[in-house]
């Protein structure tokens, strides 16, 4: 491709749509690559609740190609290719998709969020999405009169393990050591509710099932070794995140695969960084968009300056 982008925007969340919007309402090109997951994780969730502006909530997916119609509205062009590597030390940069399909950018605008860690047990690939989730959210539903278990000792574990009693008959949550990271609230929460159950001590060994469906897991104690089956339906892991930083990980140093920022500047000018990629604690629909606010801003003011450079050498 020979014609150059004012902005490319890496990635189709929150934090790469409002960077869109506001790239291009400020009349720069924007290209967004959108990746292997359009409309980022929010399309992974049912209902938003707490997305300013929508005081009945809305769907994720409906969210998010709304936050696409606009930011084409403005004249920003969207593409589903997924970026396998960018080459930062010339100007303009240039990124190179899935495919093979190269595009110049003048500025960059990381937003690639984050993807939900797994065990990476051989057996866990077999039972994925046949019992396995990572979004008691999306899945939740589909445990109605079941036991399930929910594997991770963070706030989000703690939350998924309340929100799951609205559905399963039991809920075991399962952490592999005595002390558990969830703030003491979400985690007291959890502990007085009658339907959970908490295991300590334990890792998931195995996934159990006839291939077609999970029917259980094997457990492993990590002070003694001793492995134990545990009858189960559904297995939810909380177990943490993996920023999607390792196209980019030649160029900057990263705080456990995050994208370290400030305010949204990466240390290479013209390339700026939003959303989850950068985010370990907020992670918010609503943070990420003003990450992209930023973000964009940014990419604008340094578009301006290069331009006035130029104008007067
Ligand atoms: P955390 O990093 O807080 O917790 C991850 C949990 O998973 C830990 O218990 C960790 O155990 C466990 N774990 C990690 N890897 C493995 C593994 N391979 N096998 C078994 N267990 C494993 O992540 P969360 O996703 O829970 O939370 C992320 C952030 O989001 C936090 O800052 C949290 O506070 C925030 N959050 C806030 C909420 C709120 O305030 N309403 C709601 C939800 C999230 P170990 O401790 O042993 O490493």
């Amino acid at each position: 491709m020979d014609e150059i982008v004012d902005i490319a925007v890496v990635g189709g969340g929150p934090a790469g749509f409002t960077a869109a919007i506001y790239g291009a309402r400020a009349d720069r090109s924007v290209l967004i690559l959108e990746g292997p997951m359009p409309g980022g994780q929010l399309t992974l969730t049912t209902e938003i609740d707490n997305f300013p502006g929508f005081p009945k909530g809305i769907q994720g997916n409906e969210l998010m190609s709304n936050m696409r119609e606009q930011a084409k509205r403005f004249g920003a062009e969207s593409k589903f290719e997924t970026v396998t590597h960018v080459d930062l030390n010339t100007q303009p940069f240039v990124i190179t998709t899935q495919d093979d399909t190269t595009y110049k950018a003048k500025t960059i605008i990381l937003a690639t969020g984050a993807r939900a860690r797994t065990l990476n047990i051989p057996s866990e690939k077999t039972y994925w999405g046949k019992g396995i989730s990572a979004c008691a959210t999306c899945d939740g539903f589909f445990f109605k009169g079941k036991e399930v278990l929910v594997v991770g000792g963070g706030d989000v574990a703690m939350e998924e393990a309340s929100y799951l009693t609205q559905f399963a008959t039991k809920v075991t949550i399962l952490n592999r050591s005595e002390n558990f990271r969830a703030s003491p609230v979400m985690f007291d929460k959890a502990k007085a509710n009658p339907k959970i159950k908490i295991l300590t001590n334990k890792v998931v060994d195995e996934f159990l099932g006839d291939e077609k469906a999970l029917t259980g897991v094997r457990l492993k104690d990590v002070k003694t070794n001793e492995t134990s089956e545990l009858i189960t339906q559904g297995v939810f892991l909380a177990i943490g995140h993996i920023p999607n930083t390792e196209f980019v990980q030649e160029y900057f140093k990263t705080d456990h695969g995050y994208l370290t920022t400030v305010d949204t500047k990466l240390p290479l000018p013209g390339v700026f960084a939003a959303g989850d990629v950068q985010d370990k604690v907020f992670r918010q629909a609503v943070t990420s968009a003003g990450a992209g606010c930023m973000a964009a801003i940014h990419a604008q003011r340094f578009l301006e300056q290069k331009e006035h450079e130029e104008r007067s050498s």
